[in-house]
């Protein structure tokens, strides 16, 4: 959604729009975008300054990277942007204001909202999806799901805190 910042009134406009994959362009990536996003826009015009609101809930499928399993997961996201007129300058010294870091720049009159809203999707979206954080993942030898069942085969995982804790045992030991 495409919205002119010109014609904006002074004070406060709100926005609900719906958004689906396609809409969002997120087709072909790693997890799939389920039913529809909903977007509560919020534009705050105040002499001369524009703050931007989003809010967006949806719910992603996407595959533990353990287990393998599919699953769902909802998120509730929130973003805000200060919008300024012109090109971003390139100044020699940037201070690290909260400011700066959301601020964004519009080349022209209208500010395109979707690809903001595709950004928030990608950003949730983990490095490595867990169904739960104690997912068990799959037996290295049989491959069965070790959230499900358990198999003969001996789990020799090491918490990598306890492996820590071993390496000082040891070493206190020799001393
Ligand atoms: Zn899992
Ligand atoms: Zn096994």
């Amino acid at each position: 959604m495409k919205i002119n910042i010109l014609d904006l009134k002074e004070g406060k406009t709100e926005y609900f729009e719906k958004y689906n994959e396609n809409t969002l362009d997120l087709k072909g990536l790693e997890f799939s975008l389920i039913g529809q996003l909903n977007a509560h826009i919020v534009i705050e015009k105040w002499r001369g300054k524009v703050k931007l609101s989003l809010e967006a809930d949806f719910t992603l499928k996407m595959q533990c990277s353990r287990c393998l399993e599919h699953f769902e997961r909802s998120f509730h996201e929130e973003a805000t942007f200060y919008l300024k007129a012109g090109k971003e300058e390139v100044k020699a010294e940037k201070s690290l204001k909260d400011e700066d870091i959301y601020t964004l720049f519009y080349a022209t009159d209208e500010i395109d909202v979707t690809p903001l809203i595709r950004d928030m999707v990608i950003l949730v979206y983990p490095m490595k999806p867990l169904c739960k954080p104690d997912c068990k993942g799959l037996c290295p030898v049989c491959g069965v799901n070790l959230n499900k069942m358990k198999c003969h085969h001996e789990q020799v995982t090491i918490d990598p805190r306890w492996s820590k804790l071993l390496e000082i045992k040891k070493k206190i030991s020799k001393a």
